[in-house]
């Protein structure tokens, strides 16, 4: 799969009524969606608004990829399809100006109907063996949905490899510094997708492995001195030198352990980090993300 004037030329095309016109964008992040149904014919229609016959008129996305692996471009990238809805990332607002939004064909949690059964967002019920029948499930609980258990339908092997595919053709053509899901960036409080059958890390991952950008999040030093510590707790010693890392002091985090960040220096201040490597680990309240 390539991207060719901002469409994957192997994809199947038509353009959604639900986008905004006149208005371009360029590509920053991926946004993950599940459509919170179970036919990639209705999903499908309904993302297309009035191109495709439906009477949605508020959302949509640039791509939806069938439970078979098949997959519709409905926008192209560089336009500001309607996925996201109020969102933020760190500090940026708004995650339809700057995202590509994919949706996984999927009906995402089910509550317990209290006959032994399932029901969906929508009021569809199924049975147990039914989600069994149709690819399984796994159980989780969502404070966003309630305190009890849901089934989580699972995603197909053939929709993960497509989907997987079509995020490398995107990392590819933009410079995507992070796949995220719609659950992160929701602003509202009460979006789920694409949910813990998603295997988020092994798209994030995707992304790194393509190197594009920093494969790691940045963050800049906001605290006038930060201490570099060996470990993550105040009882370890500083890294030293430097010992403390100034003001404005761009690093990238290679990991995180509660409220710790192990950091690697990009840069100090306005000079860029020769020689050697400096890591250490510094507490993330004094970090601020940077995109
Ligand atoms: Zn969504």
């Amino acid at each position: 799969m390539d991207v060719v004037n901002h469409r994957i030329d192997a994809l199947w095309h038509k353009h959604t009524s639900n986008y905004s016109q006149g208005k371009t964008i360029k590509p920053r992040f991926i946004v993950m969606h599940y459509t919170t149904g179970w036919s990639a014919e209705n999903n499908l229609a309904w993302l297309l608004g009035r191109a495709g016959g439906s009477g949605n008129t508020e959302s949509s996305a640039h791509i939806l990829v069938g439970r078979d692996g098949k997959a519709w471009q409905i926008c192209p990238f560089n336009r500001r399809a309607w996925h996201a809805g109020p969102s933020r990332l760190g500090t940026v607002a708004d995650l339809n100006s700057h995202a590509i939004g994919i949706e996984l064909l999927n009906p995402g949690w089910l509550k317990p109907d209290g006959h032994g059964g399932w029901v969906d967002y929508h009021g569809n019920r199924r049975s147990t063996r039914q989600l069994q029948s149709d690819g399984g499930y796994l159980l989780a609980r969502n404070s966003r949905v309630g305190s009890g258990e849901l089934a989580w339908p699972l995603y197909t092997d053939a929709q993960l490899d497509t989907s997987r595919q079509i995020c490398l053709a995107i990392a590819r053509a933009y410079p995507i510094h992070e796949i995220v899901t719609h659950e992160e960036v929701d602003t509202r409080g009460w979006k789920t997708d694409p949910g813990p059958a998603f295997p988020l890390d092994s798209f994030r991952s995707l992304v790194d492995d393509y190197g594009r950008e920093s494969a790691q999040p940045r963050y800049k030093v906001s605290a006038s001195r930060l201490n570099l510590r060996g470990g993550p707790a105040t009882s370890y010693e500083l890294v030293d030198p430097p010992g403390q890392l100034q003001q404005g002091t761009l690093v990238e985090a290679l990991r995180h352990e509660g409220d710790w960040a192990y950091v690697q220096v990009v840069r100090e201040g306005s000079r860029a980090q020769a020689g050697a490597t400096v890591t250490g680990w510094v507490h993330s309240a004094y970090l601020q993300r940077q995109w």
